[in-house]
């Protein structure tokens, strides 16, 4: 018989889990691979050869049409402290969460959050859950079988706001054949996800990886509230030392430094077919970085990309513009300055055999391999942070 399914072996398969919900006989189940990434199997006993697996599946991506000429794009920032404090860059995502909560009835919002010892999309339904999906969690959300829940939703006519990464959103479509009108979608410039595999091994070379509360990738600079700053926190009662938290630079560890040089990648990332402007999402949203265009645009503060690409997403938009400082981006120099508008990350040489490398080194190995230690500078600043007043520190910082 030929095998009418998917292609498990593909290095494109970007994990979304639709051919596992859609199979009625059970039969493609995900699984972790070597790396620590979720892949499908298939049970050949199982499988009815139906196709139905093929069909809603993202490896390869049809031709979308967005009319580029249409697309708006601001540099922006929430004007809710309180939101925009919390989230990676501008606070965007959270202010229009916000909005869309307060002003439809019913309606519900899924975002990844760190959930029962993963990360993985959740479903919210009140404004005071928007802390649960703010901030960026640098590693591949699991999906389990969210796209089933929405469909509920949409069923019985409660709109629906799902934000991820482009290729998600595209899953999503693709799950829900494109059918609902009450149905919203963010998506993030994203330049790759490393897996949650290698995430674990790292907790658990600071912490209990099961005694795990949170886990956040971003700070806003705790001396100005305002740039985002590269740390990774974990918090957990098990740290009682530090007030239950462990900080560490981004460059000072690991898997957060492979990451940001886009070493641990899932492998379909280097072949995205949606890093470009042809977006998949009603909304775009990214870092600005082409904000040191715009000088007199909140100079210290982390601003957002935002991108409308259809008429669903300047509805939303026009929902939210009042809570939020913008002006107009110039998307041609957004997208040569934010490489992720214009083509996907190139697959380093390394990448090949890095997670063979990654399953058979210790974690201090890897650690002075490839994270950064602290140089003297960073060490007199450290020092000076905890020494001197920050009223003054701000000030000298500010002059340098
Ligand atoms: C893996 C990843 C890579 C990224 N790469 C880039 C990049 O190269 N260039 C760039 O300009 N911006 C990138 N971003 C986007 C950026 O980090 C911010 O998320 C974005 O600027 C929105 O910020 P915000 O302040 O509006 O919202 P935030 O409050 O930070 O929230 C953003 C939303 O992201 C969702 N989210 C968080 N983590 C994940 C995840 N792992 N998978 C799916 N959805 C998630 C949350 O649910 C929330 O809805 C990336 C984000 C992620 C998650």
């Amino acid at each position: 018989m030929i095998n009418n399914h998917i292609n498990v072996s593909s290095d494109k398969c970007i994990g979304c889990r639709n051919c596992e919900l859609i199979c009625n006989c059970g039969a493609v189940k995900f699984k972790t691979d070597t790396e620590g990434f979720l892949i499908p199997v298939i049970d050949e006993k199982k499988c009815l050869h139906c196709g139905k697996c093929i069909k809603v599946c993202c490896i390869e991506a049809d031709e979308r049409k967005v009319e580029t000429n249409q697309q708006k794009a601001y540099i922006a920032i929430s004007k809710n402290k309180r939101l925009y404090k919390r989230s990676a860059s501008g606070g965007i995502f959270s202010t229009i969460a916000y909005d869309f909560l307060s002003e439809n009835e019913g309606a519900v919002v899924c975002g990844a959050a760190f959930s029962s010892g993963e990360v993985c999309h959740i479903i919210i339904r009140n404004v005071d859950e928007i802390s649960l999906l703010q901030g960026s969690k640098y590693v591949q959300s699991n999906l389990n079988s969210v796209f089933q829940e929405i469909k509920q939703y949409l069923i019985s006519n409660k709109r629906v706001l799902f934000c991820g990464t482009p290729c998600q959103v595209y899953a999503l479509k693709l799950f829900l054949k494109g059918k609902y009108s009450n149905l919203f979608t963010i998506d993030l410039i994203c330049h790759g996800v490393p897996s949650p595999g290698f995430l674990r091994k790292d907790i658990e070379s600071y912490t209990d990886y099961k005694k795990v509360e949170d886990i956040q990738f971003r700070k806003k600079n705790p001396l100005f509230e305002s740039k985002s700053g590269f740390f990774f926190t974990i918090d957990s009662k098990e740290i009682p030392k530090r007030k239950n938290r462990i900080m560490i630079t981004s460059s000072r560890d690991p898997y957060f430094s492979m990451f940001m040089n886009g070493l641990t990648f899932r492998k379909a990332c280097y072949q995205c077919q949606f890093a470009n402007l042809n977006r998949v999402g009603d909304i775009t949203i990214g870092d600005c970085d082409s904000a040191s265009y715009y000088p007199k645009f909140h100079p210290e503060a982390a601003t957002s990309t935002v991108i409308l690409n259809s008429q669903k997403g300047r509805y939303l938009w026009e929902g939210s513009k009042k809570s939020i400082d913008f002006c107009h981006l110039d998307l041609v120099r957004e997208s040569e300055n934010n490489h992720q508008l214009s083509y996907p990350f190139k697959q380093p040489e390394k990448r090949v055999n890095i997670y063979d490398e990654i399953n058979n080194t210790e974690i201090d190995i890897l650690r002075n391999k490839y994270a950064k230690k602290r140089n003297f500078k960073e060490r007199i600043i450290i020092i000076l942070f905890f020494l001197l007043p920050q009223k003054f520190l701000r000030k000298w910082i500010r002059t340098k």
